[in-house]
């Protein structure tokens, strides 16, 4: 025991802070901001309809549960590929990508950050400024230095595009860029498409190593659109990995379905690294659990099931836009002078919606609770309480 008696207590993680503290409200009125999570218009997490039908299937057929084989389903993983690179691909066809199933997107790029450090192990890695809060930490728990890279201009509420720039021209050669493909997470600006076209110039001039991390495919503009990115860097020719997650688009954050891919030059040099993604794997867990793998696979394979998934899908998309517009409206009401048009303008789940830690700290004296960098979930706001939102908001301004 004495190793252990000397052990400090480790950090409270943020984003799970608030969330005990929202348990602990017993404001029946309370309202939770600060979640990373997809809300319905009733406030609930939703089970879609493509995963029960696709679960029912499963159930008729009471398979053993063996293992997986270390890279996980191969329906599963030829169904990620055709998701992220779009089904005609040349990258397919060549056979340059490999797949992975991997526990989340976490998972995926924890498998991916490992797999570097074998290979690149000088590198370092650069994320936003700011990023998804366990970027840092995963890739330094990888053994990288992790740096930042000029992303987010609070003045504009959008991306500080020269900047970024700048940073992409001054990393040195074999860095690897973590980037968001869509639905940038906490700030919600993403890039333009002749921007994202800037980026591949720098990073294949550069010989920079393009992580991206795409943890809300369809949340953005629709599947392709939002899976255009990856496309764009499978083309310029370089080495490329992609993690994708399914918590988000299929609603299953619990049953950890993600994957990672890997883009090479040929054939041949794919093969080799599917086997040291392998062993990366098998070292790590083993293979990946069997549920939430045959949900999705079947979900993408079988077409009703899967327009049944692009509609859902959608629901959500449109749902977000629709409290991203009310939002704006409402706003502009109570708190004429104001202008928070540029809610309409960021993506996906989130918006760094500009209020202050101390105007966060007044929400929470309401039983409204955001992120303290001001970043709200769009998708935790709903019909019944957006005003209340807009109401508490105004007040705090
Ligand atoms: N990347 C980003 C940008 C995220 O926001 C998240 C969390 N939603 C993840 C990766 C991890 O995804 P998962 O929950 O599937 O592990």
């Amino acid at each position: 025991s004495s190793l252990f008696a000397a052990i400090d207590m480790a950090p409270r993680d943020p984003i799970l802070g608030i969330t005990e503290a929202f348990n602990a409200d017993t404001n029946p009125g309370k309202i939770n901001l600060g979640v990373g999570v997809y809300y319905d218009d009733n406030g609930k997490v939703p089970l879609l309809a493509c995963v029960q039908k696709a679960e029912a299937k499963l159930m008729e057929q009471q398979s053993p549960r063996t293992y997986l084989p270390i890279e996980g389903l191969a329906a599963y993983d030829k169904a990620v590929q055709e998701l992220v690179f779009g089904a005609g691909s040349p990258i397919l066809q060549e056979k340059r990508a490999v797949t992975v199933q991997a526990l989340g997107g976490t998972g995926a790029l924890k498998i991916g950050a490992d797999f570097l450090k074998r290979f690149s192990p000088n590198a370092e890695v650069f994320i936003s400024d700011p990023s998804w809060e366990n970027h840092r930490a995963l890739f330094e728990s990888a053994g990288f230095v992790v740096n930042n890279y000029t992303y987010y201009d609070p003045a504009t509420h959008g991306v500080n595009f020269e900047g970024m720039l700048e940073s992409l021209k001054a990393m040195p050669q074999g860095s690897i860029v973590v980037l968001h493909a869509c639905c940038h997470n906490p700030t919600g600006a993403d890039l333009t498409q002749e921007q994202w076209g800037k980026v591949i110039e720098v990073v294949t001039a550069n010989e920079l190593v393009p992580f991206l991390d795409m943890a809300y495919q369809g949340f953005g503009a629709g599947i392709a659109e939002d899976g255009a990115v990856v496309r764009r860097f499978a083309e310029a020719g370089g080495p490329l990995l992609i993690s994708n997650s399914f918590s988000k688009s299929f609603s299953l954050y619990g049953e950890r379905v993600g994957a990672l891919s890997v883009v090479a030059s040929n054939a041949e040099e794919a093969a080799r690294l599917l086997s040291q993604l392998k062993r990366v794997v098998r070292t790590n867990y083993s293979n990946p659990p069997t549920h939430g793998g045959k949900v999705v696979a079947t979900v993408l394979s079988t077409p009703e099931l899967r327009q049944l998934w692009e509609d859902e899908l959608a629901g959500m998309r449109v749902r977000i836009k629709e409290m991203r517009d009310a939002l704006v409206k409402k706003l502009a009401d109570k708190a004429p002078g104001r202008d928070f048009e540029f809610v309409r303008e960021q993506v996906g789940m989130f918006s760094y919606s500009g209020l202050t830690k101390e105007q966060v700290g007044k929400l929470r004296a309401e039983s409204i609770y955001a992120v303290d960098t001001g970043r709200i979930c769009v998708a935790a706001l709903n019909s019944k309480n957006i005003d209340r939102v807009v109401d508490a908001v105004a007040k705090v301004l």
